[in-house]
């Protein structure tokens, strides 16, 4: 795979920012953009100056006024063949986002469908953007308008890059607001794609910047006096940062932050179908997944059954290069690498028992790719830093219960809060769990169903606000109240 890799795409004309319209050359920093799988650097970009931070932020409120006048059917039309041409693209845009980010093929494919659908659910909403009446009596009239909240910027993680950044992307410009986009350092491409694509859809200049860099791009434009809106997805303590530096301007948050989800699996719940839905839970994208099912939590009696089957079907995925669409790729860095390994060789020298994995894998075709193999630890006390700590690797833990007041003890025993899953085949139990939980979804018998419909966000330190479905409009939007003292027809 290594010798002669040929890539499917040609980032020959891709400008490192896109600014009022206009491609630009960035202005900082040089970096090489690097294939996890066969470790060799496919592109460069260059991060933005602290110039064109600014550059970017005045643009999107250049652009704002236009946009929000845009009459909403225009603005869902807009965004209509945006999703249309990021599907004509899909080709292209997955095979970027499986080489740069060392996705499966399948994965990458599905994450740039799930981008064009966003613009697609988002243009729906346009013209549906209503404002309520307030009964006052008979001589006032008082409504509210539902209007942009301003410049929204958007910071994202590595790890979904294209889906993150149409999720928050999307009901931003339906609800008329601006954008300035930042993906992540390691992963710039197809937020740049997008945005020239969004140009060719008829999005007004300036009304969708996006500009590359770390965290002092990143900062500088959370902190930019003209953003109302942060828009964030990574870690929790890159968030902290975030939310204070974007306190300067008083703009609002939605942090989407990291997690230690639980799934808890009864005994009378179907083993195999848990099995199979606790396995791909934190084997896909290789556990590099804010939601990834990372704690089972088992009832006792059915621990070793259960572990049994979930560590067969790790031991039977496959590895490879993303492009030959294998069920794991690479972790996406060295410093991502050596995050796992270090867990891994903690937990091993506390005296954890390892039921599968453990190591570095060894891909054939990919000698030098950063490969982990699917790891599986059992029993693993509460206090134990892999049971506490977000691992963002494929590595799994397990704990056991006996009562129902144990088993919701544990699940909520973490400071994350993002998502939960249960099998049983008890809907009182379901339920139970489901209302007291800390999470911000529950899935019952499956794991991450449901889609992009349904709201999607953490409690605790798994962040603030939510995006998907219609609540993801909610942060774009600001509600403005209206009194009109009319008088009564005399
Ligand atoms: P990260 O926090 O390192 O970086 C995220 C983004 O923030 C990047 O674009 C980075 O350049 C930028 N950044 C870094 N320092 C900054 C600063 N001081 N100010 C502003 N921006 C800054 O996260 P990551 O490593 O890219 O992603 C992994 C993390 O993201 C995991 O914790 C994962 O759980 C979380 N995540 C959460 C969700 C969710 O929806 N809840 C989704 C994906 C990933």
């Amino acid at each position: 795979m290594t010798a002669g890799l040929q890539y499917p795409f040609d980032l020959g004309s891709l400008p490192d920012a896109v600014i009022g319209g206009i491609g630009h050359a960035g202005g900082g920093l040089s970096r090489q953009l690097v294939d996890p799988a066969a470790r060799i650097s496919f592109a460069e970009v260059r991060d933005a100056s602290l110039a064109q931070v600014d550059h970017s932020a005045f643009a999107a409120q250049t652009a704002l006024r236009l946009w929000a006048d845009t009459p909403p059917a225009r603005r869902a039309q807009v965004l209509m063949a945006l999703a249309d041409l990021i599907a004509s693209q899909a080709d292209e845009l997955t095979a970027v986002e499986c080489v740069n980010v060392g996705k499966p093929l399948s994965q990458a494919r599905r994450d740039v469908l799930r981008a064009a659908e966003y613009f697609r659910f988002y243009a729906g909403a346009c013209d549906k953007l209503n404002g309520d009446t307030i009964p006052l009596g008979p001589d006032q009239t008082a409504m509210t308008l539902l209007q942009p909240v301003g410049v929204t910027a958007h910071i994202l993680p590595w790890n979904y890059p294209i889906s993150t950044l149409a999720r928050g992307v999307a009901p931003a410009l339906a609800a008329g607001a601006t954008v300035v986009a930042k993906p992540s350092e390691l992963t710039p491409l197809s937020t740049l794609m997008v945005a020239k694509l969004a140009l060719e859809a008829g999005v007004p200049d300036g009304a969708f910047n996006a500009i590359c860099g770390a965290g002092e791009v990143g900062e500088a434009l959370a902190a930019h006096p003209n953003v109302a809106h942060v828009t964030f997805t990574g870690s929790t303590e890159t968030g902290r940062r975030v939310m204070q530096a974007a306190s300067g301007p008083v703009a609002g948050v939605t942090l989407e932050l990291g997690g230690k989800s639980p799934v808890m699996v009864w005994p009378d719940a179907d083993l195999d179908a848990a099995a199979e839905g606790v396995a791909r839970g934190i084997f896909f994208n290789a556990g590099q997944v804010c939601a990834a099912g990372s704690r089972l939590l088992c009832h006792a009696d059915i621990h070793d059954a259960l572990v049994d089957r979930v560590v067969q079907r790790a031991r039977a995925m496959t590895m490879g290069h993303g492009l030959t669409d294998p069920d794991l790729g690479p972790l996406i860095s060295e410093a991502q690498f050596a995050r796992v390994e270090g867990f891994v060789s903690r937990a091993m020298a506390d005296g954890l028992t390892c039921a599968t994995g453990g190591q570095r894998a060894h891909v054939p075709d990919c000698p030098q790719g950063l490969f982990y193999e699917p790891t599986v630890f059992t029993r693993v006390p509460e206090t134990c830093d892999i049971a506490q700590v977000e691992v963002f690797g494929p590595v799994l833990i397990t704990q056991t219960f006996e009562t129902e007041e144990d088993a919701l003890r544990l699940a909520n025993g973490t400071p994350f809060g993002l998502v939960a899953g249960i099998y049983t085949a008890d809907a009182g139990h379901a339920m139970r769990f489901a209302r007291r939980v800390e999470a911000g979804q529950v899935f019952v018998n499956g794991f991450l169903q449901g889609g992009d419909t349904v709201p999607f966000g953490g409690v605790k330190h798994s962040g603030i606000g939510r995006e998907k479905g219609v609540s993801g409009l909610r942060a774009y939007l600001a509600e403005k109240s209206i009194v009109l003292s009319h008088g009564e027809l005399s």
